[in-house]
């Protein structure tokens, strides 16, 4: 099976090397010359565009930035529908809303092309161990034929339900990761504020009910005071309007998700946004006027 492959930053980057070292052919493209260096020295093979990609390919996968980064690559020109043979499957691993996921499945199949939405929770660490968690929407069959190459990125791959159903399942997980985050800063600099060690705080935390991934893997980021993107702050925000676009469609309320949307613009307006959504911690510090060498 030939694989294509778009998208090749922090988390693409890692994935596509998985693939190759599992032997499969891999095609990609970037739009900067410099993002598929590394993949190409190690073997992957370059194309001049995301349709001349799905030329070459069975499945392609895109692993880009937001709803208007995958309609562009799928559907604009050049792209993976001008491509592709009836019959290729597109699993964009990308973080977009729901709607739009099952928007671009329906224009896709038009034209003979399967579609499945397939987020991915684990991050930067997940991709570079092949250890994600993958969500999955769409068509059964399609989603059984990408399993095995799913299979090689990520330890859990679950197929959620129909076309959208993946994204769904990571705007949920996105509520639980970002108040995660908004949660484990507060409480962190909370103690540094009462003048108790934050170290000594996460740490006895670690063994109570108050455990979680986030306190684990953020909490010794913020400890350590390392903003360096993993998750850039404004991907976060993104997440966090798609949870809050979908809850005013619903007309549900989500309101420790709109709390933090709040704080992340604000991240993102004081110009942090290309920065770890971990630096919410320095956001927090500076509302509360609390001071580090
Ligand atoms: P990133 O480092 O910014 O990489 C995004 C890549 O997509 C870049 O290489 C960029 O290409 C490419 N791209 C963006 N828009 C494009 C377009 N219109 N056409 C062609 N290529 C395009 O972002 P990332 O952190 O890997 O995140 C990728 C996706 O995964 C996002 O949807 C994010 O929400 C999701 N996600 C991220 C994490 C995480 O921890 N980082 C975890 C889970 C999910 P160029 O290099 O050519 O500019």
């Amino acid at each position: 099976m030939k694989i294509g492959f778009i998208g090749l930053g922090i988390m693409g980057r890692p994935m596509a090397l998985h693939l190759l070292k599992a032997g499969y052919e891999l095609h990609v493209w970037s739009r900067r010359a410099a993002s598929i260096e590394p993949v190409l020295a190690v073997g992957a093979k370059a194309a001049g565009s995301a349709a001349e990609v799905a030329t070459q390919s069975d499945i392609v996968i895109s692993m880009v930035a937001d709803a208007p980064d995958v309609e562009q690559v799928a559907l604009g020109p050049q792209g993976v529908a001008e491509g592709a043979k009836p019959g290729l499957i597109h699993v964009d691993m990308s973080t977009i809303a729901p709607g739009a996921a099952r928007a671009i499945g329906v224009r896709l199949a038009e034209k003979g092309i399967h579609f499945l939405d397939a987020p991915v929770s684990g991050g930067e660490t997940g991709a570079i161990n092949a250890a994600l968690t993958i969500m999955v929407g769409g068509d059964e069959a399609a989603f059984n034929q990408a399993l095995p190459v799913l299979q090689k990125l990520g330890k859990s791959v679950t197929h959620i339900g129909v076309s959208g159903a993946g994204q769904v399942a990571k705007a949920c997980n996105q509520i639980l990761t970002g108040v995660g985050v908004m949660m484990v800063a507060e409480a962190l600099n909370f103690a540094r504020a009462s003048g108790v060690d934050p170290a000594k705080v996460r740490q006895a935390m670690l063994g109570g009910s108050a455990y979680s991934k986030v306190l684990e893997n953020h909490g010794q980021r913020m400890l350590d005071r390392n903003f360096k993107p993993g998750f850039k702050a404004w991907m976060h925000r993104k997440d966090m309007k798609i949870v809050l676009d979908e809850a005013h469609r619903m007309g549900i309320s989500t309101p420790t998700s709109a709390v933090t949307a709040q704080m992340f613009n604000a991240l993102v307006g004081s110009g942090e946004g290309e920065l770890d959504t971990i630096s919410v911690l320095a956001l927090l510090e500076r509302m509360s006027e609390v001071h580090h060498d």
